[in-house]
């Protein structure tokens, strides 16, 4: 039969791999941490780092498409890949995705808006993006940022704080961000297939506790016009991507309606886990149908639904919350609990008043 490689071997590519083994497909992980995860539920596992040629050479013999579970795979090693097997998501999102800079102006030529921002590369950059932004600004590393990692927020901050502070972040290119006061968080989980073909879910509103997402609740509350163009702008960067698999679209709300889009993710994302608990088709099952050039599945959404991350300690809980009805449950199967880590979600459903 048919095989799809997974290069990451997180709980994001255990899920893939549990999909595309219900759709009849092998999975091959490539994962230097051998017991990942994902090495749980797939045929087999390739023990190598992300960028070992030999390694990868090996995996594109292995498998029919290549695809990726994170957003940090060298874009050198995605390319390689590329001219033995297709990849998918193409290594181009890849490599808009890795860099906020080129993110934001990636997005801006798209027509999507978002914050104001600034290339920092020193004190005096950092200075005067600080007297541009009134002092209140998110100052990021360009690159390898996750889960709020490499952050620091600037409120009614003066030029004079600026200093050191270059240094502090390690020494690496950096961006700051105009501070959005929000009236909300929201994502957009969509798809692309080999076609050009797409599908898009209900945009799910997203809480945040110390920088990494606790919920995500369908539906929203949020106002529905700001949610349709917000799907629009998401297909509209599908297509400037020339994309193929599910994407993950960040969104801030704005008070006044509208938005700004944040961030992309070029991978299934963790705020679109209640897909498979509330669709038919979740966007695991989704982004294996696209990269394997199958027919998109239907995203629409069968009842309401909460997504709770169990973080840490947290997943103590998830023995107790099996007895609730209407609960999925999943766990990563991770032996190791650390604070911070995420260790599984659950999602609750509830069925909409009108059915
Ligand atoms: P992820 O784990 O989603 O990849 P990340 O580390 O890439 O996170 P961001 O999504 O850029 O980080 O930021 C994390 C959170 O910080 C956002 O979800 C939002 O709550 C807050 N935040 C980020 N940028 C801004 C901003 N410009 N203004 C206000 N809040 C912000
Ligand atoms: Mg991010
Ligand atoms: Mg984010």
């Amino acid at each position: 039969g048919a095989t799809i490689g997974i290069i990451g071997g997180g709980q994001l590519g255990r899920m893939l791999a549990a999909a595309a083994g219900r759709l009849g497909y092998g999975a091959v992980i490539l994962e230097p941490q051998a017991d990942c995860p994902a090495a749980q539920l797939a045929s087999s596992q390739i023990v190598a780092a992300y960028d070992d040629h030999a390694a990868l050479t090996t995996l594109a013999a292995r498998c029919d498409v290549v695809t990726y579970e994170f957003e940090n795979v060298p874009v050198g090693a995605a390319r390689h890949l590329a001219d033995h097997v297709p990849v998918f998501p193409p290594p181009r999102a890849l490599e808009v995705a890795q860099d906020r800079l080129v993110e934001k102006r990636f997005l801006t030529e798209a027509g999507i808006s978002t914050a104001r921002h600034f290339s920092v590369d020193s004190d005096a950059d950092l200075a005067a993006a600080l007297a541009e932004t009134g002092g209140c600004g998110v100052l990021k590393t360009r690159r390898l940022g996750y889960d709020g990692k490499g952050q620091r927020v600037f409120r009614n901050a003066s030029p004079a704080d600026a200093e050191g502070v270059f240094a502090a972040m390690g020494g690496v290119p950096l961006i700051l961000e105009a501070f959005v006061d929000f009236s909300a968080e929201f994502s957009v989980i969509a798809a692309r297939g080999l076609n050009g073909e797409t599908a898009t879910y209900e945009a799910a509103r997203n809480e945040h506790r110390d920088g990494i997402l606790r919920r995500s609740v369908v539906p929203s509350g949020l106002d529905p016009a700001t949610l349709a163009s917000a799907r629009d702008a998401t297909v509209a960067l599908l297509e400037a991507l020339g994309y193929v698999g599910v994407i993950g679209v960040e969104f801030f709300a704005l008070p006044a309606g509208g938005f700004l889009a944040n961030e992309f993710a070029p991978r299934v994302h963790n705020s679109g886990h209640w897909t498979e608990a509330a669709c038919d088709v979740s966007q695991f099952e989704q982004h294996i149908r696209a990269v394997a050039g199958l027919p998109l599945g239907d995203p629409a959404r069968h009842s309401d639904a909460v997504m709770e991350n169990l973080i840490g300690d947290e997943v103590a809980k998830a023995t107790a919350l099996l007895a609730e009805p209407r609960l999925l449950l999943n766990l990563y199967g991770k032996h190791e609990t650390r604070p911070g880590r995420k260790m599984g979600h659950f999602t609750r459903l509830s069925t909409p008043p009108h059915s």
